[in-house]
């Protein structure tokens, strides 16, 4: 089976998203790889398509057994033999996995890097080959991570004691080098075909909030996603504790989670939320690594984190399945002290340090933390913000932020400056320089008396801006002269001349944009809400299907079928198994599994609804 066929067929996907292939392509070849590519944008499949293809089978190295049990379930879901070994699993359990792993029964085994070193690994080593090593969440080896696991260095002495040297492919999100240059050296990559993916996440709104009250900002926020799950970070435990308390006070259902909570505690209210039981995740930054939940529809910062790393790691929980989601930070001038008081306070939780070690690394903390601070105060577009402190080059204006929809846009007004700069060349032609507003009056085609007097109503460019508004005239005017095409004598009569640079405008016809305060601020958002009334009556029915269908199977309803699967199911409207299968996320199995259930009430749908087809 080819590579398409294989998405097509298993994972019920049409075409691959960008990078995919390509890393697909080079692990096929027989290269090792290395794919940075940011939260969501499907890492998974890079490793378990060529899974599905190569002679053998293919051991996936993942941190969390979490994070392992709910890929698993996904694939066997989808219909691809695989499992897990980890300390989960019951003696029972682990030696029924084993018995058919050794029979070769899996194409893809998920492992904890503790279990690399076992007798039954190298037993199953030796029995079955292996094709593929592939380590997920690859920044874990690098002690300048925030992730460090200690377990994966022995990654790569499991590799090198295997009888074929595999193909080994490794992939994170975190993109800084000098953790790809640790992963590379500490997992033995042999020359490996590298490919890092923008790290934009186009369907993610940021968006920084500074409300006075911000318990009730959040209340407000809450109510507005209305049954949507999603998680509220908070910077100390005592936060935690808090505002879940309040938030179950005032009817919303809220769990907890941070590291001062039993490990039972913990793993009940994490699976509360990833089950859908609770639809609110109260948290510190020790919740998410490995949360794979594809449908968290918001993310909100109750306090800003301490620096831009972090905060797009967490905000990046949001919206993984590709689906319309939100980041907002609750933005706090006492933020900023809380979170330099945490960084003056590590100087003491870091024994192994020497103190000009810990020096450097406060200083780089305390710089971080102002880049976050900038983030925060920003009237720029905030995505080119944040993609820039990551080195990449964005737009001015991305449209799906707070400061692009309610703040400023980025206008060109090129035509304009040579309008402007050739009305003041116009009045000075007459033997005179003239302030701003006989400059803004003249484009505008005022009639007022003195301009008519002194005969510029004559002038080539009377009335040429006449349908803009004298305001937006004036900004401009503000931005030449800035921007030094224009200047503004210091005189007792302040008059607009010309500059040196003016000739650029008329000549050269360069380029000028300016920052202008949206007009419109509703349509971004309306664009937004993809749904119609109609099409978010069947979503729900879908939607209580698919909870129903996960329920009766214990796991969570992600794993049944996405947001956006479903979204897809209320365009594509399939009545049959055979149309089913073209909804985006509709592999064989899953037709198979769910499709009768699905197309019932989507016939019913359509039947009451004539015309929709
Ligand atoms: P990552 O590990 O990079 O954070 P995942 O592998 O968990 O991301 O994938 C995130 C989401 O993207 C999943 O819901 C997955 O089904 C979806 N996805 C991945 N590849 C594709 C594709 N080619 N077409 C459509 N959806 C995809
Ligand atoms: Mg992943």
């Amino acid at each position: 089976m080819d590579k398409l066929s294989v998405l097509k067929e298993y994972f019920g996907h049409k075409r691959f998203r960008s990078g995919q292939e390509e890393i697909i392509d080079h692990i096929l070849r027989g290269s090792d790889v290395l794919g940075i590519m940011p939260t969501g944008a499907g890492k998974s499949l890079c490793y378990q398509v060529p899974a599905l293809m190569l002679n053998g089978m293919t051991v996936v190295i993942s941190p969390l057994i979490s994070l392992m049990k709910d890929q698993v379930s996904s694939l066997v879901s989808s219909g691809i033999s695989a499992a897990c070994i980890n300390s989960s699993l019951s003696q029972e359990e682990y030696s029924e996995t084993m018995h058919r792993a050794l029979r070769g029964e899996f194409r893809l085994i998920y492992a904890a890097p503790e279990r690399l070193g076992t007798q039954e690994m190298r037993r199953l080593a030796s029995a079955v080959r292996i094709s593929m090593v592939t380590i997920d969440e690859a920044h874990c080896v690098s002690q300048w991570g925030q992730d460090f696991r200690p377990s994966y260095l022995r990654i790569s002495e499991f590799i090198e004691s295997l009888p074929v040297r595999p193909i080994v492919s490794a992939f994170t999100a975190t993109a800084t080098d000098t953790v790809r240059e640790d992963i590379v050296r500490m997992l033995g990559l042999n020359a490996p075909f590298t490919l890092v993916t923008g790290f934009d996440r186009p369907n993610l709104y940021f968006s920084v909030l500074k409300p006075h009250n911000k318990y009730a900002e959040l209340r407000r926020l809450l109510e507005g996603f209305g049954d949507k799950c999603g998680i509220v970070y908070c910077l100390s435990r005592r936060n935690v504790e808090e505002i879940c308390d309040k938030l179950n006070d005032d009817g919303f259902p809220a769990t907890r989670y941070h590291a001062g909570l039993s490990d039972t505690e913990r793993k009940n209210n994490q699976d509360d939320f990833i089950y859908d039981r609770k639809r609110i995740m109260v948290a510190t930054n020790a919740f998410g690594m490995g949360i794979d939940k594809s449908d968290v529809s918001f993310v909100i910062h109750y306090n800003m984190p301490k620096n831009i790393e972090s905060y797009y790691q967490e905000a990046g929980r949001a919206g993984r399945d590709g689906s319309p989601a939100q980041c907002i930070l609750l933005y706090g001038a006492m933020d900023v002290r809380t979170n330099n008081f945490m960084i003056e306070k590590s100087r003491d939780d870091n024994t192994e340090l020497s103190d000009e070690e810990k020096d450097i690394m406060l200083e780089r903390d305390r710089q971080r933390l102002k880049e976050m601070t900038f983030y925060a105060t920003s009237t720029d577009c905030l995505r080119q913000f944040m993609l820039g402190y990551f080195g990449e080059k964005a737009p001015g204006y991305c449209g799906n932020c707070s400061c692009c929809v309610t703040g400023f846009e980025e206008v060109d007004m090129t035509v304009d400056a040579q309008k402007i700069v050739s009305c003041v060349f116009r009045v000075k032609q007459q033997g005179r320089y003239f302030g701003k507003s006989m400059i803004v009056d003249i484009l505008k085609g005022s009639e007022n008396e003195r301009l008519v007097s002194l005969g510029f109503d004559k002038l080539s460019t009377y009335g040429i801006m006449k349908d803009t508004s004298a305001r937006r005239i004036r900004a401009e005017v503000d931005h030449l002269i800035e921007n030094g095409y224009l200047c503004n004598s210091t005189g007792d009569y302040p008059v607009v001349e010309l500059t040196a640079s003016s000739a650029k405008i008329l000549k050269e016809h360069i380029p000028v944009t300016i920052k202008l305060p949206k007009e419109k601020k509703e349509k971004v958002k309306k664009q937004r809400s993809e749904l119609s009334d109609i099409d978010s009556v069947l979503f729900e029915e879908l939607r209580k299907l698919r909870g129903r269908l996960a329920a009766e199977a214990s796991v969570p309803a992600y794993i049944v079928f996405s947001d956006s699967a479903l979204r897809d199911m209320c365009r594509v409207l399939p009545t049959d198994k055979e149309e089913f299968l073209n909804v985006s996320g509709v592999g064989k199995r899953k037709a198979e599994k769910y499709g009768d259930d699905f197309c019932a009430i989507i016939k019913k749908y359509v039947s009451s609804h004539p015309g929709v087809l």
